[in-house]
């Protein structure tokens, strides 16, 4: 055990109310490219933005080619020993709050209860009418869109079906937003899971808790910028770490 990972399980020990925050590193270990490592989503595609997913049709087929191609690794993930210990703190009380990036579900599939989870960017575990929030499910539009690329359209009032994520360029949701804001502000203890920290608004939200007096702990193999500003950082591989820092509560 390393000192530091010793040191984050003496804070997990003390605090009495922690908000967990993660990014797409906390999957990587489930199988799941990241955004940004060596292998990661943005060295073989740039992302689609918003505002070319509403004004081109070419663009939507795209992204709906591409959430099929990519349906294909998720599909298979499994939450992995890093979520299973964020379940664990949750369950045993002392984790108010898991606010999370990412949009995989696995925080749910591990065992947090809906209600605990906040996520940032949305959930792409299935869809929504982008006018009137009408929920559609993958299975039927993957149906339609593998047989001749047909674009999903909502039945109800004629809206276009996206998958129910947060893409660049989309406005962030404002509920969650504000859940997020809330939870780092009432926590003693933040700690800030496999972030790059480089996607803002999700980034400032770490800096809220710093400020309010909670302790910040960042878990990342990499440096991040909010290292400075840290008061425990381990640059270390996030499974083992949680495994053994969480392992009272496993
Ligand atoms: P990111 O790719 O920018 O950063 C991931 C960070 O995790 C990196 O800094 C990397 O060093 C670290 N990391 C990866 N695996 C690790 C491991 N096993 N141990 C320790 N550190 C590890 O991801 P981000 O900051 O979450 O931002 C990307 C955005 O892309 C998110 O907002 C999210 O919406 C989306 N995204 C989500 C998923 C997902 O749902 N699983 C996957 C890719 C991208
Ligand atoms: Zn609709």
């Amino acid at each position: 055990m390393t000192d530091a990972t010793t040191k984050l399980a003496q804070l997990i020990e003390a605090a009495s109310k922690i908000t967990v925050f993660t990014g797409a590193g906390i999957s990587t270990e489930s199988g799941i490219p990241d955004f940004r490592s060596p292998g990661g989503l943005w060295t073989q595609a740039q992302p689609i933005e918003f505002q070319d997913f509403i004004a081109s049709e070419e663009s939507r087929r795209e992204s709906w080619r591409r959430k099929m191609l990519l349906d294909k690794t998720i599909d298979k993930a499994t939450p992995n020993i890093g979520h299973k210990a964020v379940a664990a703190l949750v369950d045993h009380g002392r984790c108010i709050s898991v606010i999370t990036q990412n949009i995989d579900d696995l925080h749910f599939q591990s065992g947090v209860p809906a209600e605990k989870i906040i996520e940032l960017h949305g959930n792409s575990t299935y869809a929504t009418c982008l006018d009137c929030g009408k929920r559609f499910e993958l299975a039927g539009i993957f149906a339609a869109f593998g047989k001749d690329e047909s674009l999903p359209v909502c039945d109800d009032c004629g809206g276009l079906v996206k998958t129910a994520t947060i893409s660049f360029g989309q406005p962030m949701p404002e509920v969650p937003m504000i859940e997020a804001k809330t939870a780092a502000l009432s926590c003693d203890l933040f700690i800030v899971i496999g972030s790059s920290l480089v996607v803002y608004p999700a980034a400032a939200i770490p800096f809220l808790a710093k400020h309010k007096g909670a302790t910040l702990v960042i878990l990342n193999r990499e440096a991040t910028d909010l290292d400075e500003h840290a008061d425990l950082v381990l640059h270390q591989e996030i499974g083992p770490t949680l495994s053994i820092a969480c392992a009272a509560y496993l």
